[in-house]
């Protein structure tokens, strides 16, 4: 079943439907509080957008790689100060 990519006219939320092509396209913005009309964004010519699918993927990593930053910068910090024995760095040549 092809996912449509819709995007709110009002508060700007994308979402995707999963639909029939002899479906109707939706209308109403998900956002209860948001009165708004929907639209569909149309996609390169192909029915079936799995580029939508990656929206979730690519946010989901993003939360994790915040995650692990988190946790590094707070293992990081809670060493530090005993001993930091970082080698003098050495200028780069510029040019040639
Ligand atoms: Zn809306």
């Amino acid at each position: 079943m092809p996912t449509y990519d819709y995007e709110c006219q009002t508060c700007g939320h994308q979402f995707e439907a999963r639909q029939s092509m002899k479906d109707p396209h939706l209308t109403d913005c998900p956002v209860e509080s948001c009165p708004g009309p929907v639209k569909r964004k149309i996609g390169l010519g192909s029915g079936l957008i799995f580029k939508g699918s990656g929206f979730y993927i690519t946010d989901y990593r993003s939360d994790s790689y915040k995650a692990a930053a988190k946790s590094d910068a707070a293992s990081s910090s809670s060493s530090s100060g005993s001993s930091t024995t970082s080698p003098p760095a050495s200028p780069k040549p510029s040019g040639s």
